[in-house]
């Protein structure tokens, strides 16, 4: 245990010292040996921090945390702010924007990337590439290497020993490897095959649609190093994401719609697929130190908002390690990783994510122009249409990144629950629909109970819904016309305490009726499997639902779906 507030190791939950609650992990923290010209990591706690174990001298702190600069990134920056392998011959080191050339830190602003167009700086490196040399950085990373083998030691150590801990209750054909093609998962899925010495493990690759080039390069290159593992592609190809940004805007900060639909969503189908109620433990890459959301997670998580399926364990062996500790490893492992982290990105998921930073934006324009040039123009159109009066501004300042809710969309109008109260009938209610009462819809009536079309007066082409436990009727279902909607549905509540309750959730369904996307959300959240989004039908199986209610309730499912979130519109 760790305290803050005093820097000092503890045994105790509380600091005797200061009385403040201390933290799990030591802290570790980089220390720069300037005689050795290396990074050296060490726990903030311990004695020696200060002295070099390869010279023996004294260190300095460094930084929390840093990456190495491959040299295809040293050119770049080169090309930025300096002459073309200025450092060639020394070492170059950094975190985000901060560049640290033989330990001496060097802010690199963003300004510097926008000096020149990008197209003049892929010329220039494309001029310079052949000159462009590994060997000064292998020097540099076989020090880094030695210099810190205690370090890789325990790190590897630990997590080989948690790994082995976790996997113990599962049987291994029920051990999955989620395998995003980024560095993390690169380290995470490496350890867990050599902890549990089974290269057939199952992998599952997120393929969002969004992926880098190299990322796919990457992957491919992996299974064929790996062809013993079983390598599971998990991949939304029945939507476009460009149509799908069309329709309901582009994702935002607040609004990231396409996690579901192209990340979470189709990985659940796959897991459910080959698993369906069976327990099963995933070893994913998460970091405490990659955000600060994500430091609220446990290592182990039963039921953390990643967990999408029932029975599903999720563990993350390299929960505390630094980004330099996943280099330390891959470096020192000779591990292949994606070719992304040679250009300079530091992280590596779906390319135009609105939460990359600038820095990595900065990069996709000069290596992705074709694709960032597409996307650029779909923002500025996007932005026209919703009216925003200085399109480029707004998407070349980032604003788009801050988009709330669907103003300026005509979906939008899909959201909205429209209602008039029937004038001649107690807690009845007539919806406006966006097409005609069909049995999808009355399908939507299943979590509420026994949907039954023939208890239904024919002449007016009623449907019952019976209760499950009593059989008495609590919803009558007509196709009704009333002035002003196209289409419209008359539902009654009958025989319940709290009629509101029940017209509530049955709005909810009329609203996943008009408008949803099929984001796949529903069929990630219904524990039974009950629910199946097929082309464009989405379908509640009678025999699988369990009533359980989760897809009506507003604590699982705000708004009954997604796109109200997505869509809502302030008045
Ligand atoms: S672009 Fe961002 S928000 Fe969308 S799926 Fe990818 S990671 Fe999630
Ligand atoms: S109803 Fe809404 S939340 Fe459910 S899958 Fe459709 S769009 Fe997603
Ligand atoms: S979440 Fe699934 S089981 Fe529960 S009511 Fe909805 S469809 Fe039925
Ligand atoms: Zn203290
Ligand atoms: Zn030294």
């Amino acid at each position: 245990m760790w305290c803050k507030s005093c820097s000092r190791e503890t045994n105790s939950e509380t600091c005797e010292i200061c009385g403040n609650a201390t933290e799990q992990d030591t802290p570790i923290m980089i220390y720069w040996c300037n005689n050795c010209k290396t990074p050296i990591i060490k726990s903030a706690s311990r004695i020696d921090k200060n002295i070099c174990p390869l010279c023996g001298k004294g260190t300095s702190y460094l930084c929390a945390d840093l990456r190495p600069v491959f040299p295809e990134e040293r050119l770049l920056i080169e090309m930025l702010t300096a002459k073309p392998f200025e450092y060639i011959n020394k070492t170059v080191w950094a975190a985000d924007n901060r560049y640290y050339i033989d330990g001496e830190s060097k802010m690199i602003p963003i300004s510097a990337y926008k000096k020149r167009s990008a197209n003049k700086i892929m010329e220039l490196l494309e001029k310079y590439k052949d000159q462009n040399s590994y060997d000064v950085f292998n020097q540099t990373i076989d020090k880094f290497i030695k210099a810190n083998t205690e370090r890789l030691h325990y790190i590897f150590d630990e997590a080989t020993e948690f790994i082995r801990d976790t996997a113990k209750a599962y049987p291994s054909e029920n051990i999955v490897i989620s395998f995003s093609g980024g560095k993390d998962s690169t380290v995470t899925a490496d350890l867990t095959v050599r902890a549990l010495s089974n290269p057939n493990l199952v992998h599952i690759f997120g393929d969002t649609t969004l992926e880098f080039p190299l990322t796919i390069e990457y992957a491919k290159r992996f299974r064929e190093n790996n062809p013993k593992a079983i390598f599971k592609t998990a991949k939304n190809k029945e939507q476009d994401f460009y149509e799908v940004c069309e329709d309901i805007g582009p994702p935002a900060r607040m609004l990231r719609w396409c996690c579901s639909m192209f990340k979470t969503g189709p990985i659940t189908r796959v897991l459910n697929s080959m698993y369906r109620d069976r327990d099963i433990l995933t070893f994913y890459g998460i970091r405490k130190n990659e955000s600060v959301s994500r430091s609220k997670y446990n290592r182990v998580e039963n039921n953390a908002e990643s967990v999408k399926i029932q029975k599903q364990k999720v563990a993350s062996p390299i929960f505390l390690w630094k980004d330099i500790d996943v280099w330390l490893y891959i470096l020192s492992e000779g591990i292949d990783f994606n070719d992304a982290y040679r250009l300079g990105y530091d992280r590596v998921g779906c390319w135009c994510c609105p939460n990359n930073n600038e820095r990595a934006q900065l990069l996709s324009r000069i290596y992705m122009p074709e694709q960032t040039k597409k996307w650029r123009e779909f923002l500025i159109d996007f932005a026209v249409k919703i009216g925003k009066p200085d399109a480029e501004v707004y998407v070349d300042s980032g604003k788009w990144k801050a988009r709330q809710g669907g103003n300026g969309i005509a979906a939008a109008e899909d959201v909205k629950i429209k209602f008039t109260n029937c004038a001649t009938e107690d807690n009845a209610k007539v919806y406006k629909l966006n097409r005609l009462v069909d049995d999808s819809f009355l399908s939507l009536l299943t979590p509420f109970g026994k949907v039954a079309k023939e208890l239904g007066r024919k002449l007016i082409n009623e449907t019952i819904v019976l209760d499950i436990k009593t059989n008495v009727p609590i919803l009558s279902v007509q196709p009704f016309s009333q002035d002003g909607y196209d289409y419209a549905v008359k539902i009654k509540t009958m025989n319940v305490a709290k009629h509101d309750d029940l017209q509530r959730m049955v709005g909810y369904q009329v609203r996943k009726f008009n408008a949803c996307r099929k984001c796949l959300k529903c069929e990630s959240l219904c524990r039974f499997g009950a629910i199946s989004i097929i082309g464009d039908e989405y379908r509640i199986n009678e025999s699988k639902c369990k009533h359980c209610k989760m897809c009506v309730t507003a604590k699982y499912l705000e708004g009954g779906c997604l796109m109200d979130k997505y869509l809502k519109t302030k008045e």
